[in-house]
């Protein structure tokens, strides 16, 4: 969304342009208009959903704001669960192509030969922020932000799924989710 609000060349793209450019942290209130003008698009009026977003308490409020002004019913917010452990092995797991950039996984999507890149037989790195410190470091930071937004939501608005399962389980489980949602709310 920020490249694309980027390319639009609007007021709120040249601000996503410079974070872009600088790799800056993104404020709230950049993040919040940025949605705001999205899901005010044609492609949005039957429903949306929005990964990662909102991140924070102060994003939620903000967000529910805009629901209600336009009308709109309480979301339903997806809890994604994978404990701390299992994402830790899934992310240290990762392995990075230093020519071409492609992504492995040593456990879930290893290269034919170990350590190795299919595409060009480049030695694979692990990127700076997949060691494990640093993992741990964004899962605390995540714990403080984002747990929060879990309480602030309350039970009858979040949905847990299990996030341990097999891709094509995941999917399925967000999509039940998904459409009880707009049974829910009698669209779609
Ligand atoms: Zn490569």
């Amino acid at each position: 969304m920020f490249r694309a609000e980027c390319k639009a060349g609007t007021e709120l793209g040249k601000a996503a342009c410079e974070i872009l450019a600088k790799g800056a942290l993104v404020g709230d209130d950049l993040v919040n208009g940025i949605v705001a003008n999205r899901i005010a698009r044609p492609d949005c009026a039957n429903g949306f959903l929005l990964d990662g977003y909102p991140r924070t308490v102060p994003q939620a409020i903000y967000f529910s704001a805009v629901l209600r002004e336009r009308d709109l019913p309480v979301p339903v917010v997806i809890h994604l669960d994978v404990p701390d452990e299992a994402l830790v092995s899934r992310l240290t797991a990762r392995r990075q192509c230093p020519d071409c950039g492609h992504i492995y996984n040593a456990l879930l999507q290893p290269p034919q030969i170990t350590g190795l890149c299919d595409r060009d037989g480049a030695a694979l790195i692990t990127r700076e922020d997949d060691r494990e410190e640093v993992i741990r470091r964004r899962l605390r930071a995540y714990d403080e932000l984002t747990g929060p937004i879990l309480k602030w939501y309350g039970p009858s608005v979040v949905r847990t799924v299990d996030g341990t399962r097999s891709a094509d389980d995941v999917a399925r489980a967000v999509a039940r989710v998904a459409m009880e949602a707009t049974s829910l709310v009698g669209v779609g």
